[in-house]
């Protein structure tokens, strides 16, 4: 699995993260989806390959996330997925649930997808399926064990709250058994259904410093890749804003693109589809706040989101595609760790 790629971290490359529909089996408590600023459409098949082509050739190194809703929903990922080879993406990933519908192992192969995805919110069936619903850990884990038998690439993506970060340290563990090759840990976002609960779900400074580095270690440790964003930086750690940093592309099907996910549930879109064109929108868009400084840090943590992650004299908020890799290399004897940062 050493050669398998999934979102890049370098400057260099693209990342598309390709929203194909907005529908889903499922009523996750956080989920960030929100139909009325990201429609209700599902794309047709000749609209995800236009729009593909579009953005394959914006980077010297391009990587599609084909996201919903959920993907495996529509009835020509497949021939999506087919799409994104020919057009030369770098690497293609499916983020799901875990239902895999349509039989979509049955149709595409190991050299087609870079990697299944599987959101899992919890080491534990009761609180995993009090955030996702119910049967919805049985479901994933079965998922993750069927690609794995068929010889897929398998992470998994773990959002960490108030409500599930307790069970975060029993996740590499788990991770070991199943298989799994990499783990995204991501904070939770106040954007869709968060955003109605967000001071009981966000979690503090303090509890993320104390958690997640370590569990990310010792994620590393049994050989997976562990990532996870850095969210706050030290008076001495450099801003940067990954929309004027990075090439980063949040697509949805009604259209809008953004380079910014927390502008997502706000018509702040930079550029947007019309039929089949790639235009830019109207002044003023999120193209116009990335350059503002301020000293909190991330400009849309403060102006859309002054209730989420608050900035204090001892540290900024680091924008939110700014992540930390860990991986362990076993050069001779001696286990090293290698801590990569970077955007994506
Ligand atoms: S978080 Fe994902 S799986 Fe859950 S309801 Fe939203 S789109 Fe569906
Ligand atoms: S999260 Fe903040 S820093 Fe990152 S792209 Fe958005 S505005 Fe820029």
């Amino acid at each position: 699995m050493e050669s398998k790629k999934t979102v890049s971290f370098s400057r260099n490359a693209g990342n598309i993260f390709f929203h194909i529909l907005t529908r889903c089996n499922l009523r996750c408590r956080h989920c960030y989806i929100n139909p009325g600023q990201h429609g209700e459409n599902t794309l047709p098949i000749g609209t995800i390959e236009t729009w593909l082509a579009a953005f394959a050739g914006k980077s010297r190194v391009a990587n599609v996330i084909f996201l919903g809703g959920e993907p495996t929903l529509h009835p020509e990922l497949s021939h999506a997925i087919k799409a994104a080879r020919r057009l030369g993406y770098e690497s293609v990933t499916v983020d799901t649930n875990g239902y895999l519908f349509h039989d979509i192992l049955s149709k595409v192969s190991p050299d087609e997808v870079d990697y299944f995805s599987f959101s899992l919110d919890g080491a534990t069936r009761d609180i995993n399926d009090s955030l996702r619903g119910e049967g919805c850990y049985d479901r994933c884990i079965a998922g993750i064990r069927k690609a794995a038998d068929r010889g897929f690439g398998t992470s998994l993506i773990y959002t960490v709250s108030r409500a599930n970060i307790h069970e975060l340290e029993f996740m590499p563990s788990l991770l070991k058994e199943l298989g799994i090759h990499r783990f995204f840990i991501q904070i939770i976002g106040i954007r869709g259904n968060s955003a109605a609960h967000a001071e009981n779900l966000q979690v503090s400074r303090e509890e993320w410093l104390c958690t997640i580095p370590r569990v990310a270690e010792n994620a590393a440790a049994l050989g997976i890749t562990a990532t996870y964003p850095k969210v706050f930086l030290n008076p001495d750690e450099a801003f940067e804003c990954a929309g004027l940093a990075a090439d980063n592309y949040f697509i949805f099907p009604n259209g809008r693109v953004y380079r910014c996910p927390l502008c997502e549930d706000f018509p702040l879109h930079s550029l947007r589809f019309e039929g089949n064109n790639l235009v830019q929108t109207e002044k003023i868009n999120e193209n116009d706040l990335f350059a503002l400084s301020i000293p909190e840090g991330c400009v849309m943590n403060k102006l859309i989101q002054p209730g989420n992650l608050k900035p204090e004299m001892t540290y900024k908020i680091a924008c939110c595609m700014l992540k930390e890799e860990i991986s362990f290399r076993l050069p001779d004897t001696v286990a090293s760790a290698i801590v990569l940062t970077g955007f994506i």
